[in-house]
């Protein structure tokens, strides 16, 4: 019963029904093929499914929490991710079955909103005066921006 939260039975919708999508389930279907980033705890999706105009269209909220590497220290960081208007529109003719799994689409949208960047104590690592102190030394040794073009 893999994924199985996040079907969508079509001709459960067909009398211009809308059916309210509200679950809470492990994060592991995130983790699927991924070594990094790891997910914790719960996912939460929450949201509507219709049917418009031959079209699926699903809109969405989903909540669920990411562990990173802080960019500074390295020190695990817990991410709270939440995406407040996911919408996916499918063609019926496209869907097999007429069951539509929308388990990746919650995967995907939620590994589009990692961060590049992230830094622990709420962006105040405790490493990053070191970071910035070593960064700034270039420019506070004696060294001159224009000794370059003297020649
Ligand atoms: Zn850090």
């Amino acid at each position: 019963m893999k994924n199985g939260p996040f079907k969508i039975y079509i001709d459960r919708l067909k009398n211009d029904d809308t059916e309210t999508i509200h679950e809470i389930v492990d994060s592991d279907f995130l983790q699927e093929g991924e070594k990094e980033p790891l997910f914790i705890g719960k996912v939460t999706v929450t949201g509507q499914a219709y049917l418009a105009n031959h079209h699926l269209i699903l809109e969405l909220k989903i909540k669920a929490t990411a562990t990173l590497p802080c960019s500074i220290c390295n020190e695990i960081v817990e991410i709270p991710i939440e995406i407040d208007d996911f919408t996916q529109t499918v063609e019926i003719s496209e869907i097999r079955a007429s069951i539509y799994d929308f388990a990746q689409d919650v995967r995907d949208s939620v590994l589009l909103k990692l961060p590049q960047f992230v830094e622990c104590h709420h962006g105040h690592c405790p490493q990053r005066k070191d970071i910035n102190k070593y960064l700034k030394k270039p420019s506070e040794d004696t060294y001159s921006p224009f000794s370059d073009l003297s020649l």
